[in-house]
């Protein structure tokens, strides 16, 4: 454990959320990690925010083997009462909004108003999941046999080993643990190593909750260390029952491959390929703040961000030259700052594979019409937002550049524009900008996106949690957040009951003895 956390200019964030000055990067009732050092660099500025210490495999087996204990007693706690455990921590995350969100934009560099925005985000789901506990509803259904009856419960399904991508460092541990814990489910969370302090934050703050109550503080566990060694650990271990797993597509292939081989439950929430449609019938003032948000927004960072707009050739000469002033204007600089639009990317190799992108699709014929710099002078990972004209069948159109990096293109008719839409491996977000209500029903329809999202006159990014949130195709299928997404944390139980005296199977069969 080092001192190094103490050095830091951003000390007094982290005091705020009540760091000590070691940081250890495993905790199950108590912190532990003993493993190789990392040093946590902040893509605003270049500085060490601090050192973390990861954690060892002995150590992993220690902390799941403490999860799995907590959750022995967690699934027997009633639901509601799981459910006020909840509420407290929606408080805390409230209380400690601002010094949290802060720390998410000193770690991965996405603006202060966007961090303040995941933050909200955590405590909404806090909100719908109070709500939840007292709604796990099972069904009851008529039965076939006389004096039966057939009813289904759901019960709490295990630890939900929590894998997080970097981009949303805080809010899709949120989203996976407000449900597990009212579902009965103890959570082991392995963050990314990029964003290792915010997860600690976070975890102090559960830890603080589940000790007010007198609860078993592992029933929220935290394992940092590398994604090949502690995740395929989570990955092959049967005690883990669920696998959420938040990151790159490749990246969640590997996992479930192994989740599946010990048939273990899984949510891939996997990486997008977005698209906006601009019709001939749109408000072209609400594409732009659509289509510009979306693509420069997190610096390109969001699974969600716009990468491809797809504009009726009637207007493209002047939808483009309106975004091109738009790209022109952006302020890039520190995310701290209010003017801030666009801050930095998450790291060196980040603005590398950005720029590696984009001479990519030159060489493919695409035509750069804004950006593409990297800014080294700003001290951070900074970069000017990209913009190319493309040909539907350019091949890099087929992949997520995890970047500002955004395709233009043209259409004639709006069957040409869905089967461009659709015309890519991934299936996240999608969204049309149209006035016209058969356009916006039929891409609403079954012939239509073929997306998890599909929006109409709003973009790609920004979901609200009351929605079932998550992608079809290499975007994995899974669902988080709200609707009925809770039922991948439990496990479904039917049974039929007979009060009928005698004894009958289904489809009238009797057997006499
Ligand atoms: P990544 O795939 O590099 O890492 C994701 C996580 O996987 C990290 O915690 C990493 O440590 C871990 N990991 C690495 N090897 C592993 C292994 N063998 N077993 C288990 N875990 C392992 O992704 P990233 O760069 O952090 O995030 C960006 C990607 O995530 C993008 O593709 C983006 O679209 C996607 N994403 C998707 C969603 C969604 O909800 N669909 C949300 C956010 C991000």
């Amino acid at each position: 454990m080092t001192n190094k956390l103490q050095d830091s200019p951003f000390i007094k964030v982290l005091d705020n959320l009540g760091f000590q000055p070691e940081v250890a990067g495993g905790f199950a009732g108590e912190w532990l990690g003993s493993g190789k050092e990392q040093r946590v660099v902040s893509p605003v500025d270049g500085e060490t925010l601090g050192t973390v210490t990861n954690i060892t495999p002995a150590e992993f087996d220690t902390i799941l083997g403490r999860c799995h204990k907590a959750w022995l007693g967690w699934r027997l706690v009633p639901a509601p009462k799981r459910g006020e455990v909840v509420k407290a921590l929606g408080d805390e995350l409230r209380k400690n909004k601002d010094a949290l969100a802060r720390l998410v934009t000193l770690e991965m560099g996405k603006t202060l108003r966007e961090s303040l925005g995941e933050v909200q985000e955590m405590i909404d789901i806090c909100d719908f999941a109070v709500g939840l506990s007292r709604q796990l509803y099972g069904l009851t259904m008529p039965s076939e046999r006389r004096q039966h009856r057939l009813q289904e419960q759901w019960h709490p399904l295990g630890v939900v080993g929590v894998i997080s991508a970097f981009n949303f460092p805080a809010a899709v541990w949120s989203w996976n643990t407000a449900l597990a814990l009212v579902c009965g489910d103890t959570v082991l969370w392995k963050p990314s190593s990029k964003t290792p302090l915010t997860a600690i934050a976070c975890t102090k703050l559960a830890e603080k909750v589940l000790r007010q109550f007198g609860f078993d503080p592992a029933i929220c566990s935290l394992a940092i260390g590398r994604g090949s060694d502690i995740g395929d650990l989570i990955n092959t271990d049967p005690r883990v029952a669920l696998v959420s797993y938040t990151g790159s597509v490749p990246g969640g292939r590997h996992v479930g491959r192994l989740v599946q081989e010990r048939f273990g439950k899984l949510i891939l929430e996997l990486g997008g390929n977005n698209a906006i449609i601009v019709s001939d019938h749109a408000d072209l003032d609400i594409a732009l703040q659509a289509v510009y948000f979306g693509a420069i927004g997190t610096s390109g960072q969001r699974c969600t961000s716009t990468r491809r707009v797809i504009v009726h050739e009637a207007l493209y000469e002047t939808f483009v030259a309106r975004l091109l002033e738009l790209y022109r204007r952006t302020r890039i600089g520190s995310p701290l700052e209010e003017a801030t639009l666009m801050g930095p990317l998450v790291d060196a190799a980040a603005v590398t594979t950005f720029q590696e992108a984009i001479q990519n699709v030159q060489h493919q014929g695409g035509k750069l019409l804004h950006g593409g710099e990297s800014l080294p002078n700003a001290g951070g990972c900074y970069v000017t937002p990209c913009l190319a004209e493309v040909t539907s069948d350019l091949p890099m159109l087929q992949e997520e550049t995890f970047a500002p990096l955004l395709y233009l293109m043209k259409y004639r008719t709006f069957a040409e524009a869905i089967a461009i839409q659709n015309g890519v491996p991934q299936g996240l977000s999608s969204a049309i900008i149209t006035h016209d209500l058969v356009e916006a029903e039929v891409f609403l329809s079954a012939a239509g996106s073929d997306c998890g999202i599909a929006n109409v006159n709003t973009g790609t990014s920004g979901a609200e949690i009351g929605g079932a949130f998550g992608g079809e195709k290499e975007t994995g299928g899974g669902r988080e957040s709200g609707s009925d997404a809770w039922k991948a944390y439990m496990r479904r139980q039917t049974s039929a009951l007979n009060f009928s005296g005698r004894s009958e199977l289904a489809q009238g069969i009797f057997l006499e003895i």
